[in-house]
């Protein structure tokens, strides 16, 4: 690897599923070797979003998102909503995710699926926290929904509605919903050497509307494709990425993390950290 002397973010990492329940400080220590000092770690449903917060509470560089997952949309109802917002009390808690529509495997119905995904997006408008959004095979609606939303949001999500994870939008569509506030994550897929067309978009797109992700444990980028993912690997994305745009490493990983820290209000969290 290139040497690299600013920090990383994984903006996207579910360290707390049981993948990780045998080496998860580890995995952390081998993040923080690797020179990535903000995680952030959404939530697939209640319980999952739960350990997201209590990893958040243990760790300084550790951040979480609450949320229904599409996948798990027929479990949202009155009483997950109530205690997301219970959750969210905690500054720990930076965004509202991972929420979207999955119509690739559509393991809840899609009229279900639209329904939990409106409800959380209100409630991430409520709340003042960006969205974390899944999307397979359901750009469309996504968009149809973000655009709607995104029209009446507080100042505080001006410019910060959220971020596409894994995107796998067209260019011109990605453009869109960086105009209308969001950022574009950026996965392993990117280091695939058959993604042309994503290496285009990913080279096309504005560096400082750009945040990196593993999307830990799935997705492993190049080499270690196939294998289990973690957030060290961020770097492996964070390489390709540099080289997509002509940059060094160390700028990618510069403005790459100071676009994720500008998302999540992570300004005022580890006063003794030394990003940047
Ligand atoms: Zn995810």
């Amino acid at each position: 690897m290139n040497t690299c002397s600013a920090f990383l973010a994984d903006t996207h990492c579910h360290l707390m599923l049981s993948d990780f329940d045998q080496d998860r400080s580890q995995v952390l220590a081998r993040a923080r070797e690797a020179g990535v000092n903000r995680l952030l770690v959404p939530g697939l449903d209640l319980a999952t979003s739960r350990s997201a917060v209590e990893l958040a509470e243990q760790h300084p560089h550790v951040f979480a998102a609450v949320g229904v997952h599409p996948h798990y949309a027929e479990t949202w109802n009155n009483v997950t909503q109530t205690e997301f917002r219970m959750l969210a009390r905690s500054p720990k808690v930076v965004a509202i995710g991972e929420i979207g529509l999955d119509y690739y495997r559509n393991l809840s119905r899609p009229e279900i699926q639209r329904a939990a995904f409106k409800a959380q997006l209100d409630l991430a408008a409520e709340l003042e926290r960006p969205v974390v959004i899944h999307n397979r095979q359901a750009i469309d609606d996504i968009m149809d929904h973000l655009l709607t939303w995104s029209m009446d949001l507080p100042p505080r999500l001006d410019g910060k509605a959220g971020v596409l994870h894994a995107n796998s939008a067209d260019l011109e569509t990605a453009k869109i919903a960086i105009a209308r506030g969001f950022y574009i994550g950026v996965a392993g897929p990117v280091t695939y050497r058959n993604a042309q067309a994503l290496h285009q978009i990913t080279g096309q797109l504005p560096l400082e509307r750009q945040i990196l992700e593993t999307d830990a444990p799935f997705l492993a980028p190049h080499p270690n494709r196939g294998k289990r993912n973690e957030p060290a690997y961020v770097r492996l994305i964070a390489e390709r990425f540099a080289e997509l745009h002509s940059i060094s490493l160390t700028e990618a990983a510069t403005k790459t993390s100071q676009n994720a820290i500008n998302l999540f209000n992570w300004n005022h969290e580890n006063e003794n950290s030394h990003i940047l």
